[in-house]
């Protein structure tokens, strides 16, 4: 008898401890995430929004899934859409870092966590977490990629160079471009490298919404005000591809091929930049592997859920005004004609086919 009843309470407890670890398994699914990305225009952002969704999904979250149309306006108000829609996390890749005070105040009112995507919200303290690239290795990587090429350590030049970055209103081009040009500033102080030009501003090489053509058609201008005499131009900064791609046209509009081209720099690995450098009409480009960024973005939504510590990495470089924002930082590494292949098509990242 008494082992019945010990029996009969030892299934009653187990049966109460898989209900509840049934509740907890729910408490963590059927929640709702918003995840918001810039644009379709760039390849990068619909990788990244396809990777959340299809890696959220997989652990059980419905995902809203919008993209803005670089508008600042249609982004401001897909997030209050999604507000009053009852989203439970928000994961904002913004437009411009300053303008989603007033709607993520809603957001901090309602309890919604909201991660920051890549690039960080500026001036609201509603931003919980911020998952990126080390943006400032990111420029690193790019400077000491031209100083290898151009052999700066033993090669007195001097040798021309320009430089571009990216869009003002995205924090992440002043990291870029701190990075790169505190690699860059020891050459240019010494005289080794020339900004023939002379811009060397923040401000003076920044390229609004990191256009294609904005950045093609600086360089036209740069190349017909100082170049066009046949004055060598040896290295060109570009903090990503979608500028580097519309500085390789115009580089090639004005004659120079892959026998005359000078080093430039890129990042995120677009094909269509990818196929530059194949064709020797860009050096190399940054590889962020956005598979790598979701996981961890889903890594840390888990933690929210569930109450466990967030994986961050980083509580000391991110300050958005508000104060710093605890940081996931994934490691860029570089892409070139020597590593891409190992890199790229080896890691099922993209296929050789696609690179054709
Ligand atoms: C991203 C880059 C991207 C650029 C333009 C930056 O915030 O970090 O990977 O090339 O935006 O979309």
């Amino acid at each position: 008898k008494v082992l019945g009843i010990l029996l009969c309470v030892m299934l009653v407890s187990s049966l109460l401890g898989a209900c509840k670890s049934k509740d907890t398994a729910t408490d963590s699914k059927g929640k709702t995430v918003g995840v918001c990305m810039p644009t379709k225009d760039l390849q990068r952002w619909n990788q990244d929004g396809a990777n959340m969704k299809k890696e959220l999904e997989a652990a059980g979250y419905k995902v809203d899934l919008q993209y803005a149309n670089n508008e600042i306006a249609t982004q401001v108000n897909q997030i209050e859409n999604m507000i009053t829609g009852g989203v439970d996390i928000l994961v904002i890749a913004s437009i411009d870092g300053a303008s989603l005070g007033t709607v993520l105040t809603d957001a901090k009112k309602k309890g919604i966590p909201v991660i920051a995507y890549d690039r960080l919200i500026m001036e609201t303290d509603a931003v919980s977490y911020y998952a990126t690239f080390d943006n400032y290795m990111v420029g690193t990587i790019q400077g000491e990629y031209i100083i290898e090429a151009l052999d700066l350590e033993n090669q007195q030049g001097p040798f021309n160079i320009e430089l571009f970055t990216g869009s003002p209103d995205d924090n992440n081009a002043r990291f870029f471009f701190a990075g790169a040009m505190d690699a860059l500033n020891p050459y240019i102080e010494s005289g080794k490298l020339n900004v023939v030009s002379g811009q060397k501003e923040f401000e003076e090489v920044a390229t609004l919404n990191w256009s294609t053509e904005a950045a093609q058609s600086r360089m036209e201008n740069l190349i017909t005000a100082y170049y066009a005499d046949g004055t060598p131009l040896d290295a060109v900064l570009s903090s990503n591809d979608s500028c580097a791609i519309g500085i390789t046209n115009a580089l090639v509009n004005a004659g120079f091929s892959k026998d005359n081209f000078p080093i430039l720099t890129g990042q995120d690995c677009d094909i269509t930049a990818m196929k530059n450098i194949i064709a020797g009409l860009q050096s190399m480009s940054i590889f962020k592997d956005t598979r790598k960024l979701a996981s961890k973005v889903v890594e840390m939504i888990e933690a929210i859920v569930s109450g466990d510590e967030v994986p961050v990495n980083d509580t000391k470089t991110y300050d958005n005004g508000t104060g710093i924002i605890p940081t996931y930082l994934c490691e860029p590494v570089f892409a070139d004609i020597n590593n891409y292949k190992e890199l790229l098509i080896d890691s099922g990242y993209y296929t050789d086919d696609q690179l054709k």
